[in-house]
């Protein structure tokens, strides 16, 4: 029998993609945090994130129906609309994260701007119906995976230079033989849409 227009599909047909709103780096930061990766996967094991994956995660959504994008992209842009652009942070506190072998960095002393942006995202997100997880937000890179540290000693890197955040993205999480990859679906504040040309 075929379904009526007005009939929601099923879930298993229905498109719909791995969604997370996060901080990038500018390249140079990048740089840096991949050859720290390096470094930590020398002295520690593991597979470093690749440079051009680093990133700050300000909220995961999970499996998302894709026909949710449009208000996604609104999202993004009323919340850049309202951040307190740029805003500036050190990344000076590194942990470890045993289940998974996750090296990371963090920051200790986040300014107010950093934990607003994603309370702001996920106030936004909650008026979609969309609760993100009750932990609470823990702002860090991942540098490494599949460490094998004997503790969960705190570190602390040498010189690294503060992190300037000047807009987020929203991002597409894609998992393949080769991989994890990121795909970039929106960036705000760049006026517009924030849709990527
Ligand atoms: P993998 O495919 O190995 O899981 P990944 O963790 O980088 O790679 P995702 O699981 O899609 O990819 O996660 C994307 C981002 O969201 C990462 O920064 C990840 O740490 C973060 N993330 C994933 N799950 C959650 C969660 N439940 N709560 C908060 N952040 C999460
Ligand atoms: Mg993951």
């Amino acid at each position: 029998m075929a379904l009526s227009s007005a009939a929601p599909l099923p879930a298993a047909t229905v498109p719909a993609a791995r969604l997370f709103f996060a901080l990038w780096p500018e390249e140079a930061l990048a740089a840096r945090l991949a050859d720290l990766g390096r470094q930590q996967v020398a002295a520690q094991g593991g597979r470093p994130m690749a440079e051009d994956s680093l990133h700050l995660t300000l909220a995961f959504l999970g499996e998302q129906p894709l026909s949710l994008l449009p208000a996604l992209l609104q999202t993004g842009q009323r919340v850049a609309a309202r951040a307190a652009w740029p805003f500036a942070f050190n990344l000076d506190q590194g942990g470890y994260w045993p289940a998974q072998g996750i090296l990371w960095l963090g920051c200790s002393r986040p300014p107010v701007a950093l934990p607003d942006l994603a309370a702001s995202l996920a106030g936004e997100l909650a008026a979609l119906g969309l609760t993100l997880e009750a932990r609470p937000y823990v702002p860090h890179v991942t540098l490494v995976r599949g460490a094998r540290c004997a503790a969960a000693t705190p570190w602390h890197p040498a010189d690294m230079p503060a992190w300037t955040a000047r807009n987020f993205r929203l991002l597409r999480s894609r998992r393949d033989a080769a991989g994890t990859r990121y795909e970039t679906l929106g960036c705000w504040p760049m006026g517009g849409n924030g849709m990527l040309s």
